[in-house]
């Protein structure tokens, strides 16, 4: 056995849980062990019986006095109940639906059990205590700090303990060193495999709070690392340089019907000059929602065509390629230039012979038109890059909302010529500067950071319960008046989420669009029409609710949050968000700027069940600010970074996402990661940091 033995091999674990620790990614022993705890529960506190005191947690070690389970039919339930005695007393002990432990544990028994003292009218007892049989120097589940792993179901932490710790003892010494000496030293990281031990069976809070700082400090090195290698790569290649032809852009410039804003021209102004150098551009483009990042892409993409080059622009979804396309035709009313609409079913092409009318064509001209150059701006979703869409001068790669992975579309994009062609990115996330650095590091940045003039403030509220009835009343007029409602809920159906055991009580409460959807149909708005919009619908269903809601066939939205990116449907008014606790700061402000998108008055109305005082704060953030950069920095802080996309594509584990929110490790990380690859950018001297690398690039590119 070693560290790339499949875990089926290993003796207990068979098909059912080979599939389940599948589920998790977790394929070889190797994977196994670099598979973390979400947290520590400390069972440390280890007392005599006497001792115990209500509500805390603590460990005894005892005899079994007796055991016994039963059944009671009224709550469906089993209950087993047991009597422990060490020399300083005896003490009740109940576990709930656990009917097997009379089978494992019998009458004279030794056993540890952590837990809790909970009190009933009969006196103290031991409510769920996790039990162990076994000797005080080498216990796993009780008496020490013991790992909670993230639990799929069918895989609990006590079962993953349970596997987990003999192999260590047998295979850990296996496990090689990740990080060059000279970085071990000079940061006082702890190595690897006393890292590895501290993070399953720690000896303490500390060492265990070591052992993850250096895996924290691995993990953002290996990004560094990973992101400034792509970007020497990048510098190395070459592009087509695509001059600016200053006369179209002024004429441009002057067409449209309002004044671009600063943010907008100097944005414009970096891309049109990364086109001009004959490397490939690799570059973001940040702007919150409503910011005017289109007609900036749009002016990239006509200075393209004006050189003789195409332009690439894909948007997440159909309705926003759609969206785009009319945008797009829109802004290009005063210029000749072919537009083409490549989508699930009807293809489009305006066309600059028939006077910029937009025919049907069909998919088989779309892509002999594509190839031929015809077609200067081509736009679509995923589709864009089937092996069948094949490009005859692709100069410029415009992606909407799709955070990472830019260079790998763009690779697949101009796999059959000769030029790599230069990539904008768009992105209305707003991302913090610290997480930037580390996951865009390879990107350079343009901020679109104000929005254009004489927008109306979207007023948002947080609503008190008791305020319901009034609030719907609210909804009714503003679609009397003829504008339109969303209205946010947190998940699609009540309990769908088995695994999220412990905070099931509290999601039980939470508001899901099915019953939300059926409820507001029939008792709350009979005479509207309200549809319903969620991420188990078929894209085709998604779009068709979509349309219908933008060409104002329905009143009132009812969606997960699957309505967040990018769409525009300027005559709704009312956002409504139930459950707000549940969303983060930046996704809220992302809800918010569905509306306002028009002369209208808009309203963001927020729905709450928690009185946290954090709740409070978030929300009155987002009430305060309309800034979309101020509330991710102040997301960062007070929530941490787990939910910014695209910190998600890394797959980095839970616990260390709280590195992000350190810049001084981003920047000892990525000065550590630039001298290193200043000795050596090949990293010759460096085999271990080369074949983690290209495990770690398969993995970012398999994504
Ligand atoms: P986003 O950055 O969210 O993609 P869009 O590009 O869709 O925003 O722009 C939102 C709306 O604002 C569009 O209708 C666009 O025509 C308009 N717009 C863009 N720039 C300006 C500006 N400088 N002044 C006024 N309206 C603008
Ligand atoms: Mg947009």
């Amino acid at each position: 056995m070693n560290l790339s033995t499949p875990i089926e091999n290993i003796t207990g674990i068979g098909p059912v849980f080979k599939k389940r620790l599948k589920r998790l990614g977790i394929k070889t022993i190797n994977d196994l062990f670099f598979h973390f705890p979400r947290k520590y529960e400390d069972f440390s506190n280890l007392i005599p019986i006497s001792k115990i005191k209500l509500d805390e947690i603590c460990t005894i070690n005892g005899t079994v006095l007796e055991i016994n389970t039963i059944r009671t039919w009224k709550k469906r339930m089993f209950i087993t109940e047991a009597i422990i005695e060490d020399k300083t007393g005896a003490v009740k002990v109940v576990w709930f639906n656990q009917p097997f432990l009379t089978k494992t544990l019998k009458k004279g028994d030794k056993v540890f059990l952590s837990g809790k003292a909970t009190a009933s009218k009969k006196g103290i007892f031991l409510s769920n205590p996790i039990y162990e049989k076994g000797d005080a120097k080498n216990l796993t589940h009780t008496g020490r700090l013991i790992p909670v792993y993230p639990e799929t179901a069918g895989l609990s932490s006590r079962w993953l303990r349970f596997i987990l710790k003999p192999l260590l003892t047998r295979l850990g010494s296996q496990v090689k060193e990740t990080l060059p000496k000279e970085i071990i030293k000079k940061f006082d990281l702890m190595p690897i495999q006393q890292a590895l031990w501290e993070v399953h069976f720690p000896t303490s809070l500390e060492l265990s709070q070591k052992a993850l700082e250096r895996f924290s400090f691995e993990e953002l090195f290996f990004i560094e690392l990973f992101v400034l290698r792509e970007r020497n790569l990048l510098n190395q290649e070459e592009s087509v340089p695509i001059p600016t032809k200053l006369r179209i852009i002024q004429n441009f410039v002057k067409s449209l019907s309002f004044n671009l804003t600063d943010a907008q021209k100097k944005s414009s102004w970096q891309i049109l000059k990364d086109l001009e150098i004959p490397r490939p551009m690799n570059r973001l483009l940040e702007g919150d929602v409503g910011s005017g990042k289109t007609v900036v892409a749009a002016m990239a993409a006509l200075n393209t065509a004006k050189q003789n080059y195409q332009t690439a622009f894909m948007a997440p979804t159909e309705i926003l390629a759609k969206q785009h396309f009319q945008e797009i035709a829109n802004l290009f009313s005063d210029f000749k230039i072919n537009i083409g609409l490549l989508t699930g079913k009807q293809d489009q092409l305006r066309s600059k012979k028939l006077n910029n009318q937009v025919i049907e064509i069909s998919r088989r001209k779309l892509l002999e038109k594509t190839l031929s150059g015809e077609i200067d701006v081509l736009i679509g979703t995923h589709a864009l890059i089937q092996d069948k869409v094949k490009f005859g001068k692709l100069g410029l790669v415009v992606l909407d909302e799709q955070h990472r992975f830019g260079v790998e579309q763009r690779a697949h994009l101009c796999r059959n010529q000769n030029i790599i062609p230069h990539l904008l990115s768009m992105t209305a996330t707003p991302i913090p500067r610290t997480l930037a650095l580390t996951i865009y590091g390879d990107l350079d940045l343009s901020l679109i950071d104000e929005l254009p003039k004489g927008r109306k403030k979207v007023i948002t509220k947080i609503i008190e319960p008791n305020k319901r009835k009034e609030t719907y009343d609210f909804i009714k007029k503003e679609i009397k008046k003829g504008r339109q409602a969303f209205i946010i809920c947190p998940r699609i159906e009540k309990n769908e989420d088995k695994e999220l055991s412990e905070a099931k009580l509290s999601w039980a409460k939470v508001k899901a669009v099915k019953d939300e959807y059926e409820k507001l149909s029939k008792k709350i708005f009979p005479d509207l029409k309200l549809a319903m919009l969620h991420g188990k619908m078929t894209p085709k269903e998604k779009e068709t609710i979509m349309k219908d809601f933008k060409r104002k066939k329905t009143d009132i939205l009812v969606s997960t949050s699957v309505v967040e990116v990018g769409i525009d449907v300027p005559n709704a008014t009312v956002m409504v968000i139930e459950g707000a606790e549940r969303f983060g700061l930046a996704q809220l402000h992302q809800f918010r700027g569905r509306v306002g998108r028009s002369e209208y008055q808009s309203y963001c109305l927020l729905f709450t069940d928690s009185s946290a005082k954090k709740t409070y704060q978030r929300l009155k953030a987002l009430i305060e600010s309309e800034d979309g950069f101020a509330l991710a920095e102040k997301d960062l802080a007070i929530r941490g970074p787990g939910d910014f996309s695209g910190t998600r594509q890394w797959g980095i584990p839970d616990l260390m996402m709280s590195s992000f929110k350190d810049i001084s490790l981003v920047e000892k990380t990525r000065q550590s990661a630039k001298e290193i690859l200043q000795k050596d950018p090949e990293l010759k001297k460096y085999p271990q940091l080369r074949a983690k690398l290209s495990r770690f690039r398969q993995k970012v590119h398999l994504e």
